[in-house]
């Protein structure tokens, strides 16, 4: 039995020493070093390149190292008959709960505009709420989305969440379906994206959607790029509709040189940092889903190819 790590993104060698120090006995093989392919019963994947997947015969798991698995299903000859766990961290939701606080602190306090108000040398003060007087809607109430909505409402922000079932989270208003979507916009000051990447939800950020949203709205996407109609964001910040974006996601990434979102005064553009798997616990929770996979225990996370996620 051996693990094979595939990744075009991720270094293997920071992963291979999590390993190592958690659990020595594990034969761990880099990708595009894997001997033979047959001894292989796990992989543990980011960004493998498309049909890589089909050449392990005795496979049993494919692990993520990612949340969103859309980039694997994309590829027409992933193996859908072989489960495929998405990563379940601390540490994922631990950076995306700061990277949204951080952001939405930021148009709370109106930091925006006192930046460009420096410029000017313009002291005029703007309207100091507390957070308790603003409303942020969080679109998906994934395992993400949920810690995300509990570090806002901890913050002392109200917050509203979204989803395709019914939930139920102490202390956040959650609403699912598309009249709860129509009650969450109709509040949300700030608006954060924390979706999958699925056929229902591309290009769900378009111009509708702003439209249902008070006038003046903040957006923060963090979950994937396609979500966003880029154009239809451009013309709600020309019209004033949404005050200022900030994007960690985008339809092609890197986002080219000659991007207009680069050089917008009201969009902020950082790249696809908002959450990274850490690699201490991201170790240990691989670690407990290869020992479920080989004790033959049922797994926790497993994606569901037709749904997307
Ligand atoms: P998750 O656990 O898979 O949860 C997804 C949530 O979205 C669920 O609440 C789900 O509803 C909801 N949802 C899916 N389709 C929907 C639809 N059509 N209408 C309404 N709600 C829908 O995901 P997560 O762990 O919270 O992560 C969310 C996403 O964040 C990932 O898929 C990834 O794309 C992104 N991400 C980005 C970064 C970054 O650095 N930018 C890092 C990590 C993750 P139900 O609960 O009803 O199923």
């Amino acid at each position: 039995m051996a693990i094979v790590f595939i990744s075009r993104s991720d270094r293997a060698e920071d992963w291979l020493e999590g390993f190592r120090a958690a659990a020595p006995d594990e034969e761990i093989r880099i990708w595009p070093d894997v001997g033979d392919a047959e001894e292989v019963d796990i992989a543990v994947v980011a960004k493998p390149p498309p049909g890589e997947l089909k050449r392990y015969p005795n496979l049993k798991a494919v692990l993520s190292l990612w949340a969103g698995v859309d980039g694997l299903l994309a590829d027409p000859d992933f193996p859908t008959e072989i489960p495929l766990v998405r990563m379940d961290e601390p540490g994922l939701s631990e950076g995306m709960g700061e990277y949204v606080l951080y952001n939405a602190l930021k148009y709370h306090l109106r930091d925006h505009l006192y930046r460009a108000q420096q410029q000017s040398g313009d002291w005029t003060p703007q309207e100091r709420l507390v957070a308790r007087h603003r409303t942020v809607g969080v679109l998906g109430l994934g395992v993400i989305g949920r810690y995300v909505c509990e570090t806002l409402a901890a913050a002392g922000f109200n917050v509203a969440g979204w989803s395709r079932s019914s939930k139920s989270l102490p202390g956040i208003a959650c609403l699912h379906g598309p009249s709860g979507l129509q009650t969450l916009l109709a509040q949300s000051e700030i608006l954060v994206g924390l979706l999958p990447m699925t056929e229902e939800t591309e290009g769900i950020l378009n111009r509708s959607l702003f439209d249902r949203l008070p006038r003046g709205a903040f957006l923060i996407n963090a979950g994937r790029g396609p979500h966003l109609n880029e154009p239809d964001l451009l013309a709600a910040l020309d019209t004033g509709q949404i005050a200022h974006a900030t994007l960690d996601v985008f339809e092609t990434e890197p986002l080219p040189a000659e991007h207009p979102f680069w050089t917008h005064p009201h969009i902020d553009v950082t790249p696809h940092i908002a959450s990274i798997t850490q690699v201490d616990t991201g170790v240990a929770a691989l670690l407990r889903t290869i020992g479920k996979v080989r004790r033959g225990e049922p797994l926790d996370n497993v994606v569901d190819p037709a749904r997307g996620y």
